[in-house]
């Protein structure tokens, strides 16, 4: 070969060969680095920290007495205003029906329950989030309407945060609790109004019968709520309620200025001011 006699190529190819050995004698250390890398990145992925967080809740909640407290993960429900209504936990009881938010996000996280978004500070890094009680009172909304025919029913929000979290929240109304102190919560609630536990049971068929549950259903309707998010998105961005297609208006509030719908009270659609 001609490229033999450059003798830049000569030295490369020295230094390789006495490289190789030293690298193909660790090569299981350099395994495990991509082992532990791999591994990282999945751990660090918002979708399996959300499972993770999903799946420890429910861990905890399964102290409750299975006779009292029916248990539903992960549900997802048609809705109309916001599409789509993916509920983390839900607590169905003769007390009412417990429905809980969770993120499991760590670092500093501050807000209240009036502010419409809350932030995480994670080692001065600040970032922020929708208000997760606005968030459930959507949540609430939808399984009001998929349980219209029970009424009167007694809702409990409740929005949970994992250990590793500090929490620097101003809520009166609504728990925003630890993980751990979830079941307890529960437990502590007076009941307002009493369900029988045929009730109880019924309302469990229900939501099981409209919850979205398998994979091909959930997928299109994601798209579809993608979709329908971004016509809203649309609209709004042309001054035209979402909801009911009047007119959007700038109006004041206590924390500042918001869009407003003018067929208010009518409508309620309300939105951010970026
Ligand atoms: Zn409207």
């Amino acid at each position: 070969m001609i490229m033999t006699a450059n003798p830049a190529f000569e030295i490369l190819k020295e230094t390789i060969k006495s490289i190789l050995p030293v690298f193909f004698r660790f090569w299981w250390l350099w395994l495990l680095v991509l082992i532990v890398f791999a591994a990282r990145l999945i751990i660090n992925s918002p979708r399996f920290k959300g499972r993770a967080g999903e799946k420890s809740v429910a861990k905890s909640l399964s102290v409750l007495p299975e006779n009292e407290y029916k248990l539903i993960n992960d549900l997802l429900l048609p809705a109309e205003e916001s599409f789509t209504s993916q509920i983390d936990h839900v607590v169905l009881s003769c007390k009412g029906i417990f429905v809980i938010e969770t993120k499991n996000y760590s670092g500093i996280i501050s807000g209240s329950e009036k502010s419409s978004e809350w932030t995480q500070n994670i080692y001065g890094n600040k970032h922020s989030f929708k208000n997760p009680v606005f968030q459930n009172y959507g949540h609430i909304k939808a399984l009001e309407k998929a349980l219209s025919g029970f009424s009167p029913l007694k809702f409990y929000s409740v929005i949970a945060f994992p250990e590793k979290a500090k929490l620097n929240v101003k809520a009166e109304k609504t728990p925003v609790i630890y993980y751990s102190e979830i079941a307890a919560t529960i437990l502590r609630t007076e009941a307002e109004i009493s369900l029988s536990p045929e009730t109880v049971d019924s309302i469990r068929e229900r939501l099981i019968s409209l919850s979205i549950d398998d994979r091909e259903s959930r997928k299109a309707h994601n798209a579809e709520a993608n979709s329908k998010k971004t016509e809203a998105e649309k609209k709004v961005s042309e001054g035209i309620c979402p909801v009911c297609g009047g007119k959007l208006l700038i109006r004041n509030g206590k924390n500042g200025q918001f869009y407003g719908c003018s067929s208010y009270p009518k409508c309620r659609y309300t939105h951010s001011i970026y």
